[in-house]
């Protein structure tokens, strides 16, 4: 058989040749250096058989910047380090470990809680499986087979990725760790150069915060030491963003022991979240929502009816009351929107009834899986249900999507959309999965929004739209979704009168745009490192008097400027200690009045030190049309 290389030239092979089989009838060296086959844009591994008339490429070890090289060598190095982690944590269950943008990450279920002083241990046993040496072989097997295999080894959730598992299944072995993959792999550990881990994070199982918590660590590899120097160095940019080091430099917020995992507003991160909190509010009412206020505590038969009470107990907050009873902190909003609704009879008139509300929400998280306002377990949602006809959830989808590109462009992050179809343990017929989905997809084309598929990924009870940012440093976040539900409505018993006079049970939209606002300040803080645009700067201008005798016209240009947000700095520091002082607290402009300055020339600085001369028409003008947020 024939196989064509890039070059057009045609390759000779016998009959079941593999990709490395290829590479060696070019040359021993290839063969040595080769990492994985490319053939129409698909990645291959180099031990499975080719087709006749395939066109291929060999990536090699000189790849070092291609996406699927590095994909590659990094998914071995995930493979690495679920071995070193079940060497060095006895009874740890590894779930999965896929390649991602810029490294890799493996979930973990510890027996006990790790945390971030437990990598340096880790990487060290990497370097010494990397100077031992490792292989991967390939092999097939029957589910059976690996069922067998895992449950031995009490690897409960490789057992259940088995049983979801589509195709042959395959195992890749090196040295005594065997791990359940469709590869492709690496031939051996020789090309991993550098190895890193990165960090800990929580990750639920299968990315569903009704499942189990597991423990996340992150990590990168490369084919060589400077590539791996050239990334540290980019995070450490992030790090100097870092939105905790970033709150208490800038007087934002703070965390303490006393409420774990529930952040204390400074005034000045106050004033950020009502900026947020009045954009929600404004938008919300231009597009036809209703705010309304529900308990934040219910009894335990309202969690049971609405489903969370089994899929989310270990995450709830519990509170004794009376002799009998006990009432959970609402998770989520939905339980108390759906009682709202419920508590009267609705005509289809009333429909689309759009309920927003941003109150606080509790989550009983594991412990070590906090992380600043990234993860916390008080929760403030910008959320919303819609409650819909079937004819309406096209529309409303649109709605919620063109709310959301609105969003995401005041911030100047990009957004990404990602539809997730139709899961394994879905509720309801594949007819009304075609219709939901359907009108996901066709709101998503109409708002013309590209968009990815997450083949069954979905909720049991619905499709859903995930949205994600990416910030000026590349990285991707998961904000907000729009779920589609057609059962919780059920649960609660909720209906309304159609035209035809018939009762109909609703759809439900759960829409948050946001995501967590926590969340969204921790992103925000980082993705402007601290240097928020006018709108959102606690302070917009700070007006620094340069003697005694300047103080009142410092304070009366104040009071001219009053619509803004303005502070006067008049302590006895010197001048320049004062300017130093708003640069470091990166307050967007600040105005130096001296015996020069009047209402027809002002001494404007922006944060980044570049001055100008404005009038105060010119200087009321100009904040004006930076603080307008729309
Ligand atoms: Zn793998
Ligand atoms: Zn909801």
């Amino acid at each position: 058989m024939k196989v064509i290389l890039p070059d057009s030239s045609e390759l000779e092979l016998p009959e079941g040749a593999t990709g490395l089989d290829a590479a060696a009838a070019i040359g021993p060296r290839l063969a040595q250096d080769a990492v994985l086959i490319r053939s129409n844009g698909d990645v291959q591994d180099l031990r499975l058989p080719l087709q006749d008339g395939q066109p291929i490429q060999i990536l090699t070890t000189r790849d070092t910047d291609d996406a699927d090289a590095l994909y590659v060598l990094r998914h071995s190095a995930a493979h690495l380090l679920a071995e070193a982690v079940r060497r060095l944590y006895p009874g740890t269950k590894i779930a999965i470990g896929p390649p991602i943008e810029n490294g890799f990450y493996y979930d973990f279920e510890f027996p006990e809680p790790i945390g971030e002083d437990a990598l340096e241990k880790i990487e060290a046993e990497l370097q010494r499986e990397l100077e031992e040496g490792r292989s991967w072989e390939r092999e097939v097997t029957s589910a059976e087979d690996a069922k067998k295999l895992f449950s031995e080894q009490g690897e409960d959730y490789k057992v259940e990725l088995v049983d979801t598992a589509e195709g042959d299944i395959s195992l890749y072995t090196q040295g005594d760790f065997t791990d359940l993959c469709r590869g492709p792999h690496l031939q051996n550990s020789k090309p991993i150069k550098a190895i890193k881990l990165t960090g800990l994070a929580g990750a639920y199982w299968r990315g569903d915060e009704h499942n189990t918590q597991l423990t996340r660590i992150y990590g990168t590899a490369f084919f060589s030491q400077a590539d791996l120097d050239a990334y540290i160095e980019r995070l450490e940019e992030a790090k100097r963003r870092d939105h905790r080091r970033l709150g208490v430099d800038l007087d934002l917020f703070h965390l303490s022991d006393h409420a774990p995992g529930m952040p204390f507003w400074h005034p000045k991160g106050t004033v950020i979240w009502d900026v947020l909190e009045a954009l929600r509010r404004r938008e919300n009412a231009k597009r036809g929502y209703v705010e309304v206020r529900t308990p934040l505590l219910y009894d335990v038969d309202t969690w049971v009816t609405s489903g969370h009470w089994e899929k989310f107990k270990d995450n709830m907050f519990l509170v004794p009351y009376g002799e009998e009873r006990t009432l959970g902190m609402k998770p989520m909003n939905c339980p108390g929107h759906m009682l709202l609704f419920g508590n009267a009879l609705r005509s289809y008139r009333e429909l689309p009834l759009r309920y927003a509300e941003a109150s606080a929400l509790h989550r009983n998280e594991r412990a070590g899986t906090l992380h600043g306002l990234l993860r916390v377990q008080q929760v403030t949602q910008d959320d919303a249900h819609i409650f819909v006809t079937p004819e309406q959830i096209e529309d409303e989808i649109f709605g919620a999507l063109d709310f959301a590109a609105y969003v995401y462009r005041l911030f100047g992050m990009e957004a990404r959309f990602e539809l997730s179809t139709r899961p394994e343990n879905k509720l309801g017929t594949d007819e009304e999965w075609d219709f939901t989905e359907g009108a996901l997809r066709s709101a998503l084309e109409r708002r013309g929004i590209d968009f990815t598929i997450n083949e069954g990924d979905g909720a049991f009870y619905g499709p859903k739209i995930d949205l994600h940012m990416l910030d000026v440093l590349g990285r991707s976040w998961q904000m907000g979704t729009i779920q589609l539900d057609s059962q919780m409505p059920a649960r609660f018993g909720l209906t309304y009168v159609g035209e035809d006079n018939a009762e109909h049970t609703p759809y439900v939209i759960h829409r948050a745009l946001f995501g967590s606002l926590e969340r969204f300040m921790g992103i925000l803080i980082e993705h402007f490192a601290g240097s928020f645009p006018v709108w959102l700067a606690p302070v917009q201008v700070r007006i620094i008097p340069v003697g005694v005798d300047h103080r009142d016209a410092a304070a009366e240009l104040a009071e001219r400027l009053d619509e803004f947000r303005v502070e006067v700095d008049d302590s006895d520091e010197t001048v320049g200690k004062r300017i130093r002082n708003a640069e470091v607290e990166k307050i967007p402009y600040v105005v130096v009045w001296g015996d020069k300055e009047s209402e027809d020339a002002i001494a404007v600085r922006t944060h980044g030190g570049e001055q100008s001369t404005k009038s105060l028409d010119e200087l009321v003008a100009k904040l004006r049309d930076e603080a307008d947020v729309s």
